[in-house]
């Protein structure tokens, strides 16, 4: 490609609405523009880079089994009235009528079209497994877009969909997957770590998501310092502290007038935070639910969810509901005698002793409480675990990072196929619901990872099999007519073997040349300028010094680049 052909779009300026260096770059370099909150327009240099990411994916999903397919964007509601989710799928869905007044989506996820796929086009155990994917717009009407393709309303994502006979059939491949998504994130050379995630009450028996680690990251990921254990938070189980044995004293209840936080409390009782217990009430599916975790601990609503069944909606209770629930207003709920539907403890409470709650009364806490003897409920981990607690697989202490989920793998079960009745004819003559598998990555945010985690202050720093042009020739004088024919040649020989090259052949100055091709990340440059007469010319990889070579040996010095990153040219 010559640059004087092509749409430049490089800003100088830091764009004011980017807060990240991906999104702040792939605007600077000209491969996004913003059209509404959420929604970009791919420019020529963005989608060639993009290409070169789905090329990664589409060969490591073909080699792992996997048969791309294409399903339509617009989505029909009844399928997703069968699936159960057109009701609570919520304000993330963007929903359309038809002129016939007909219910549609735009899809934001796939399950249950390939669902009903998979029931209409196989009928015999003979014909599984099958492994369908596709690469493909996404919708979803976020209630906070930011960081530009990051988290975006439109966005690609790559969304596979297994269908197996058995569990075990689910098992290879899920783990078939999760090796493809591996050699994927290293072939994009980003650090996606597979950690283990939530996969429901009901969803299924095993889940994991690649998240890479960012301080801007809306995950957090608990890592351990001694063994390879990785989870999201709102999986990684807690383990209770242990409070010192005391001898149980009498309730006290005490006046504690306009003191509502735990903050407040702590400083009114003169203590620490571990002798309180806060008692948290939920709205979950229109059942009024109180958590009690100890005074400095979060409460985790995946888990509470889960404990409850799998809740769809868990929300902060009203006022109102406060009001319903313990006669008093918000800031003084408490165990004993609270009017809850389910009571749900955390482990640590049940051990604690004579431990501060609220009264259920306007301006009352009461003191001595002790699990048991003044109150029950349902014991359980409803709690995150925190920074140095024990590893739930080694003991050692664990970390706490933010991370962005890149893709996500999750061993689905019946849940679609029961619910959709896709079902297949075993080897008995039996009808079976398929055991399914679901598998997605967010394309659009995996290179918008890749940048985040390639550049320096002069822009990107592309790894070469991503790089939308491996190579840039820049000829410093273009009205040198010995300077551009030397700069031609190289740019045809080059291109002829398969390398993607640009040859800088506008109007400008060295200098302004040189900027954009570092803003635009290409990681080889090749400058023609004066030193033709000793029959040299400058080479450069985007990170390093500067190398005089001859002219001659620029072909194979491209040739020795793809052999040290293990890449062939095509
Ligand atoms: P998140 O927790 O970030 O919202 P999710 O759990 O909703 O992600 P999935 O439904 O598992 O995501 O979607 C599969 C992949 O699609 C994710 O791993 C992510 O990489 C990508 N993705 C999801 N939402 C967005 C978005 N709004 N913009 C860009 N990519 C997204
Ligand atoms: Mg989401």
């Amino acid at each position: 490609m010559k640059m004087s052909n092509m749409l430049i779009s490089t800003l100088r300026e830091v764009p004011a609405e980017a807060e990240i260096d991906s999104h702040k770059l792939m605007l600077r370099a000209g491969m996004i523009r913003k059209m509404a909150s959420g929604i970009y327009n791919y420019m020529p240099l963005g989608l060639k880079a993009l290409k070169k990411v789905e090329d990664i994916i589409r060969e490591e999903m073909n080699d792992a089994g996997a048969q791309e397919f294409l399903a339509s964007a617009v989505l029909p509601a009844e399928l997703w009235q069968e699936s159960g989710r057109w009701d609570v799928y919520g304000e993330e869905m963007f929903r359309l009528k038809d002129r016939n007044n007909r219910d549609f989506c735009l899809g934001p996820t796939h399950e249950e079209v390939f669902t009903d796929i998979a029931r209409n086009e196989i009928k015999s155990y003979k014909q599984l497994p099958v492994n369908l994917y596709q690469i493909q717009t996404k919708y979803r009407d976020e209630r906070r877009p930011r960081f530009g393709v990051m988290r975006s309303r439109e966005f690609i994502m790559k969304d596979a969909y297994s269908f197996d006979k058995d569990q075990a059939g689910l098992d290879l491949s899920y783990n078939k997957m999760r090796e493809a998504y591996i050699k994927i994130f290293n072939r994009c050379d980003i650090d996606a770590k597979p950690v283990e995630a939530d996969s429901g009450a009901i969803g299924g028996s095993g889940s994991a998501e690649f998240m890479v680690k960012s301080e801007v990251g809306e995950d957090d990921v608990v890592f351990c310092s001694a063994c390879d254990y990785a989870a999201n938070i709102e999986k990684a189980p807690s383990t209770p502290e242990v409070s010192e044995k005391e001898d149980l004293k009498d309730l006290v209840k005490t006046e504690t007038p306009n003191i509502r936080t735990i903050e407040e409390l702590v400083k009114f009782f003169n203590t620490t935070e571990k002798k309180f217990a806060k008692t948290l009430i939920y709205n979950a599916d229109g059942k009024v639910v109180a958590v009690m975790v100890r005074g400095d601990r979060e409460v985790n609503e995946i888990k509470v969810s889960n404990a409850l069944g799998g809740v769809v909606n868990l929300n902060m209770a009203t006022t109102e509901e406060v009001l319903a629930a313990t006669n008093a207003q918000v800031g003084f709920a408490g165990p004993i005698n609270i009017k809850v539907d389910t009571l749900l403890v955390d482990e640590e409470v049940r051990n604690m002793y004579n431990f501060i709650v609220g009264a259920n009364e306007t301006g009352y806490h009461i003191e001595n409480v002790n699990y048991g003897r003044d109150f029950e409920g349902i014991v359980g981990d409803y709690r995150n675990i925190t920074e140095g607690e024990k590893c739930p697989s080694c003991g050692a202490k664990v970390n706490i990072s933010r991370g962005t989920e890149v893709g996500h793998i999750f061993k689905l079960g019946t849940k679609y196929s029961e619910a959709m009745k896709a079902t297949f004819i075993d080897e008995n003559g039996k009808e079976k619901p398929f055991i399914m598998g679901c598998y997605g990555i967010g394309v659009t945010r995996t290179l918008a990872s890749i940048i985040e985690q390639h550049n320096d202050e002069n822009g990107i720093v592309w790894p070469l099999e991503v790089a939308p042009y491996h190579i840039n020739v820049i000829p410093v004088n273009i009205k040198d007519e010995a300077q551009m024919e030397v700069a031609s040649k190289i740019y045809e020989e080059l291109k002829s073997i398969g390398v993607d090259v640009v040859l800088d052949d506008r109007n400008e100055r060295a200098g302004v040349k040189f900027k954009d091709s570092e803003l635009m990340g290409i990681p080889m440059r090749v400058t023609v300028g004066k030193k033709i007469s000793d029959g040299e010319v400058e080479f450069k990889l985007r990170t390093a010094e500067m190398e005089t070579i001859k002219i001659e040996d620029v072909v194979n010095r491209v040739k020795e680049e793809f052999n040290k990153n293990k890449l062939t040219i095509r």
